[in-house]
């Protein structure tokens, strides 16, 4: 990512005391393997990696905390199931600003956050309000392209 605002970048303890939460061992474990890969990763995934050293219910809460303060936010995969993603930095506790596509891949499941891709604004009928907008793109990333 090019982007220097993205909270990928950021140091992580400081990230924890902007967003009033407690810099702790397993907070920053979970930031780690949230940013290890392009992609967003989901619970059962993050689990089998840090399964051993932190349980279910204490991952289950820092990711609401994480998710609650504007750190990441939660894409549905193509089964239904979340997967986390960093925010940007315009993000903040119960309001996320992540305008943008997600991409998900028809073969790996893989989701992508395209920064780059942003969401058309849309006119509702008046009697809504509009509170969040979600586009997932379906196809192939471009290592399952490859693989065909
Ligand atoms: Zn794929
Ligand atoms: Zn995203």
């Amino acid at each position: 990512m090019t982007d220097e605002k993205n909270k990928k970048n950021k140091d992580f303890a400081e990230l924890l005391r902007e967003s009033k939460l407690k810099v702790t061992a397993p907070r920053l474990r979970v930031l780690n393997e949230i940013t290890q890969k392009d992609a967003a990763i989901s619970q059962p995934d993050l689990e089998k990696i840090i399964g051993k050293d932190i349980d279910r219910v204490t991952l289950y809460r820092i990711l609401s905390s994480f998710e609650e303060k504007g750190i990441v936010h939660k894409i549905f995969d193509l089964n239904g199931t979340a997967t986390y993603a960093m925010c940007t930095s315009n993000c903040t506790e119960n309001h996320h600003h992540d305008q943008h596509v997600h991409f998900i891949c028809s073969i790996c499941n893989s989701v992508y956050c395209l920064n780059e891709v942003s969401l058309p604004r849309i006119n509702l009928p008046t009697r809504f309000t509009l509170h969040s907008l979600a586009i997932n793109a379906v196809g192939l990333c471009s290592s399952c392209q490859k693989e065909d």
